[in-house]
């Protein structure tokens, strides 16, 4: 395997990028991905914020302390992993960490690994997904993510702008991938539209190091306010207003989710109010 540093975007010519490789060592270790080339981008990839644009290799550590960031992003980065973590582990890193599913952590040849069976929702699924489970009941585990949506973040990469709404999709039979990101798409730059008040609450097994089982984060902005949930959706979940919630369409080991969610979406309204 070969370990390329490109201080470029020009010099990149495919491969698996690295950042932190608090995701990509593990799954590599785990022959859960293979890779004849790691391209490590820390010498390509902007760090740091600045006038409401964040670069998308400043890690989880440097934004838990950020001022200038919003509370939600703040929060969210704040809550998630181990300080360790948070200090190897970048934005861009973050929002395309993998599944946390037991069954794809295992291996097992279960649809988001192109077989034909959700393992998950026969099987063990106390940590999966209330909404959109029907194909995959996977929950979406990244904290930042939720918060980045409610903030109506955009993204920019070595291609294109989009929403980082529009990062994430839902897969299905033609097509297993949980984001649309392309091959050799670099995330560079995340750009935060100014909001009035934000919030991110999060209910976990333990007070830290501890994956979102309900994360919901919420942002205010031009008398419009947006509500995302982390953990409950195979991808970063928004709902209009707490009412949603009683659509859920739990399994039936994941119902105990959503009086979880109900509440904490309260709290947050209340917090923003
Ligand atoms: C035990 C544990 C607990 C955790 N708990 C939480 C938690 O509670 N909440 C939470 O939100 N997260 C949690 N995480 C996830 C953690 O925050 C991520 O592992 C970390 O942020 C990933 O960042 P990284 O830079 O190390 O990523 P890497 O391992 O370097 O990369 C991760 C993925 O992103 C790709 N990548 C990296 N940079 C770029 C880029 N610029 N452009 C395109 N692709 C790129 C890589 O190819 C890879 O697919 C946890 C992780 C662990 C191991
Ligand atoms: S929830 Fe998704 S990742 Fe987990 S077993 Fe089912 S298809 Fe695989």
């Amino acid at each position: 395997m070969e370990l390329l540093r490109p201080s470029s975007v020009e010099e990149l010519d495919g491969g698996t990028f690295l950042h932190g490789g608090s995701e990509v060592v593990p799954l590599l270790r785990d022959g859960l991905i293979e890779a004849e080339r790691l391209v490590d981008v820390r010498g390509v990839v902007p760090r740091g914020v600045q006038d409401g644009v964040v670069g998308a290799g400043t890690t989880l550590a440097e934004l838990e302390v950020e001022p200038a960031i919003p509370d939600a992003l703040r929060e969210a980065c704040r809550l998630a992993a181990s300080p360790q973590l948070r200090n190897m582990g970048s934005l861009a890193g973050n929002l395309l960490q993998a599944t946390r599913c037991w069954y794809w952590r295992l291996d097992h040849p279960c649809r988001l690994h192109g077989g034909d069976r959700c393992h998950a929702r026969d099987g063990e699924h106390r940590e999966h997904a209330i909404f959109a489970n029907e194909f995959c009941a996977s929950a979406h585990p990244s904290d930042v993510a939720a918060a980045l949506v409610a903030l109506g973040a955009r993204l920019r990469t070595n291609r294109r702008e989009l929403a980082v709404e529009e990062l994430y999709r839902l897969p299905d039979e033609g097509d297993r991938s949980t984001t649309t990101l392309e091959n050799g798409e670099l995330l560079l730059e995340v750009e935060l539209p100014p909001v009035e008040s934000s919030t991110y609450l999060k209910a976990m097994d333990r007070k830290r190091w501890s994956f979102p089982q309900v994360g919901v984060a919420a942002a205010r902005a031009d008398g419009e306010t947006r509500i995302v949930l982390a953990g409950v959706a195979p991808i970063p979940w928004r709902i209009e207003s707490a009412a949603q919630l009683d659509r859920a369409t739990p399994l039936p080991r994941t119902e105990w989710k959503v009086p979880l969610a109900q509440a904490l979406v309260r709290r947050a309204l209340a917090a923003l109010a």
